[in-house]
């Protein structure tokens, strides 16, 4: 321990054998970052999750070079260098297509949201200072060694998400902290919220408003995946925030079925359908949320499931499930089902609604045998005739449950058209 900043019996373990440390690619750019008085370390997720045994996904680092040297240094050593947020410190240098952010180190001297005024320093505990919680304040060099300016490596241990200096000060400096602290509360907390965080949090909520949705949507995301994501939602609820972060009033126990069914299943978490179960009632929520949050196309579909119009909480009968899963081909109709059940009273281990989700795999979906085409050969149409009438067609096709033949379904079409011209 570089830093030491408190006493404890057992010394914090090196981060040396941790694999994104030893890739190729890390000791390139930690090479290329060091030397001439300079000292580059990564930090955040990086140092946190392999304290814990996590997987990591991406590297930030933090380095004492101010940003023009860090482009200079690393393209002297043949790398990549985008100057992605460099008036706030942030280059990124690519080694063989994989990206480091690399921030010198920087007090806050004002900050606005996203939007800081900011002064470079090369002193590593007032760049730790300006981070939110103590344990995204650990640093780890390229020996492994860890540094830890604030004792975050105790609160990292015991699940503690801890303000770094005071905490509506902090928040009050950029809003989003407030979800912040839940979703890290959601994956590391462990004996509850830190009183403290929360209170300040609670004193503060009306600033969300101003946070765009943007930012919003991506905490949430986040939280409603997490390990422990009903506890975070439940305790935003508790708390009295969920309802404008969502402006909707949110069905907690939905969202709470959902996660046991699909743990029983051990099925990765999709955000948009965990956001389906608590807040969309009704097919209105969906594109209302949707636009509020800015959210895809994909995920709107997805949303739009949690009025759950095709089952209506119902286990459905064999039949039923077909003609579900040809309207929504199988992906939705996984999420559709899921949904249902969530809604239903069924245990999470239910046998008859796990026998519903396999549908997919034992039944594909036929194809509808008519095309325009074969409509308009019957007799003068116009196009949105044509339409209405392959619609009416199909639709009895799926009644008689995908059974009658092309010639039959023919036979139907002209049938149709008689009676239409006949009226
Ligand atoms: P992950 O990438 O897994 O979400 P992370 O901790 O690396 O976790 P980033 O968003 O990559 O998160 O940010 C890197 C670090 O920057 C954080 O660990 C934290 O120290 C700091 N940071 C990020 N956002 C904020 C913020 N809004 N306020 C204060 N510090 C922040
Ligand atoms: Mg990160």
């Amino acid at each position: 321990m570089a830093e030491p900043s408190s006493s404890r019996a057992v010394a914090p373990p090196s981060l040396k054998d941790a694999a994104w440390l030893q890739r190729p690619e890390t000791r390139c750019v930690f090479a290329a970052l060091t030397g001439d008085g300079i000292e580059t370390r990564a930090v955040g997720g990086a140092v946190r999750n392999t304290l814990l045994g996590r997987d990591v996904s991406e590297v930030d680092l933090a380095t004492t070079a101010l940003p023009k040297t860090v482009m200079t240094m690393a393209r002297k050593a043949g790398l990549k260098a985008v100057p992605t947020g460099i008036a706030h410190g942030t280059v990124t240098v690519v080694v063989d297509g994989e990206s480091f952010e690399v921030t010198t180190l920087r007090r806050d001297v004002e900050t606005f949201g996203r939007h800081a005024t900011i002064a470079f320093t090369e002193d590593w505990t007032e760049d730790a200072q300006r981070r939110d919680f103590t344990l995204n304040a650990l640093y780890a060099d390229a020996d492994g060694t860890l540094y830890d300016p604030l004792g975050g490596y105790d609160d990292l241990i015991t699940g503690r998400v801890r303000f770094i200096g005071e905490a509506d000060e902090r928040i009050k400096e950029d809003y989003l902290r407030i979800l912040r602290y839940f979703r890290f509360n959601a994956y590391y907390g462990k004996d509850g919220l830190d009183p403290a965080g929360l209170a300040a949090c609670v004193r503060q909520h009306a600033g969300l408003a101003k946070l765009s949705a943007e930012r919003v949507a991506g905490e949430l995301r986040r939280i409603l995946i997490a390990p422990r994501a009903f506890a975070a939602v439940k305790a935003l609820f508790d708390y009295g925030l969920l309802s404008g972060v969502l402006s909707a009033a949110p069905r907690l126990d939905r969202l709470s079925r959902l996660i046991a069914i699909e743990e029983g299943l051990s099925r990765a978490p999709d955000p948009a359908l965990r956001l389906a179960a608590l807040s969309v009632f009704v097919r209105e929520d969906a594109p209302r949320l949707a636009a509020r949050f800015k959210l895809s196309n994909a995920e709107q579909a997805v949303l739009a499931l949690g009025a759950d119009d095709g089952l209506d909480g119902e286990l459905p009968d064999e039949d039923t499930a077909k003609r579900l899963l040809y309207r929504l081909g199988p992906d939705r109709f996984a999420l559709q089902v899921l949904l249902a059940w969530a809604g239903s009273d069924a245990a999470p281990d239910d046998s008859d609604w796990r026998e519903a989700l396999t549908l997919p795999a034992r039944w594909e979906a036929p194809v509808f045998p008519l095309r325009g085409p074969d409509v308009t050969a019957l007799g003068n149409l116009k196009g949105p005739e044509i339409g209405a009438l392959l619609r009416a067609v199909e639709q009895a096709w799926i009644d008689g449950g995908f059974a009658e033949t092309r010639e039959k379904l023919l036979e139907r079409a002209k049938a149709h058209m008689a009676k239409a011209s006949a009226s």
